[in-house]
């Protein structure tokens, strides 16, 4: 979940908020390094094996032609997947690089799936004018705009584009929910229910790259949702210092991290600003560590609705 301010507009948008508080408290971290109870996390090994993970972006819009309003282009569509891919593999000439001495190349990679649920070619693109659906006001929330679509979790990553209004820009950014596994910390995230819809909410504004006046427009909000999907917690976690996110390399901090000015967080250490899994500002943003790479890829190996991802007919 990533939001800046907590300023509340109007009724919607202050159901949107509370939806919002909640789930940030659902989503701090908690924990001790050495407890005899985390599970042992196999390293992966560096330069092999790439894991492949299918994507579907449902854009639901408000009936404009595409590529105008809430009806995002192809090509900013397109531009976002490859933002998430230079995030998640650290490449070089992109914002997504970092040489810090603990990021990661998660050796993570994300397509666009290449089949609908029918077995049909796709480009992994399904637009849906919301006006021509009549549903349930569910609120800001995976099973509010599963009505519109929802493709089996198994087999897609379920991304829903939602067309909030101009007031929420900036303000609410997106959300995710993620997997119990028995990592420590898990039950932090925002875990569905046997009847709730998996998958990621992305206010429109901020998929893709924009020049909205935000700290919010160069598509990081997919990269830190991803991150929660993929089992990972924010930074400060329950924002005590002898408890930590589960991650050895994520310096601790007691309180949320936003902006991009550096400051001392737990132990005299600064806090890691660049990190993907902050509030701070898209600009500054830059890294997911060694350590939060392996707890992804302990969740993609281990929970079983994110492992049958890996080998979804979709990625072919
Ligand atoms: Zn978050």
């Amino acid at each position: 979940m990533r939001k800046m301010k907590t300023k509340r507009i109007n009724i919607s948008l202050l159901l949107i908020s509370i939806g919002i508080i909640t789930l940030n408290m659902s989503c701090s971290k908690h924990g001790g390094i050495n407890d005899p109870d985390i599970p042992v996390i196999i390293k992966p090994e560096p330069g092999k094996d790439i894991t492949t993970l299918p994507i579907i972006v449902h854009i639901i819009h408000e009936g404009e032609h595409v590529g105008e309003g809430t009806n995002l282009s192809k090509n900013r569509i397109l531009r976002q997947i490859e933002i998430l891919n230079e995030d998640f593999r650290r490449k070089e000439k992109t914002r997504g690089f970092n040489d810090h001495p603990d990021g990661a190349d998660t050796r993570i990679e994300f397509i666009l799936a290449k089949q609908n649920p029918d077995r049909k070619l796709s480009n992994g693109i399904n637009r849906i004018n919301r006006n021509q659906h009549s549903v349930e006001e569910l609120g800001y929330n995976q099973n509010h705009f599963a009505q519109y679509a929802y493709w089996d979790p198994k087999n897609y990553i379920n991304i829903w584009v939602s067309p909030l209004p101009k007031e929420a820009e900036c303000l609410v950014l997106g959300a995710s929910t993620g997997p119990e596994t028995n990592l420590p910390g898990s039950h932090f995230l925002s875990v569905p229910g046997p009847n709730d819809a998996d998958g990621i909410l992305i206010n429109w504004a901020h998929f893709g790259e924009t020049d909205i006046n935000c700290h919010a427009r160069f598509g990081r909000t997919l990269t830190h949702e991803m991150g929660h999907f993929l089992g990972l917690l924010h930074t400060w976690g329950d924002r005590k210092c002898d408890t930590n996110d589960y991650v050895l390399d994520t310096p601790g901090v007691i309180k949320e991290v936003f902006g991009r000015n550096k400051f001392i967080g737990c132990s005299g250490e600064e806090v890691q600003i660049e990190n993907y899994m902050n509030y701070t500002d898209d600009e500054v943003m830059n890294m997911f560590t060694k350590g939060q790479a392996e707890r992804m890829h302990y969740v993609l190996k281990n929970h079983k609705g994110r492992n049958s991802l890996i080998s979804s007919f979709a990625l072919d």
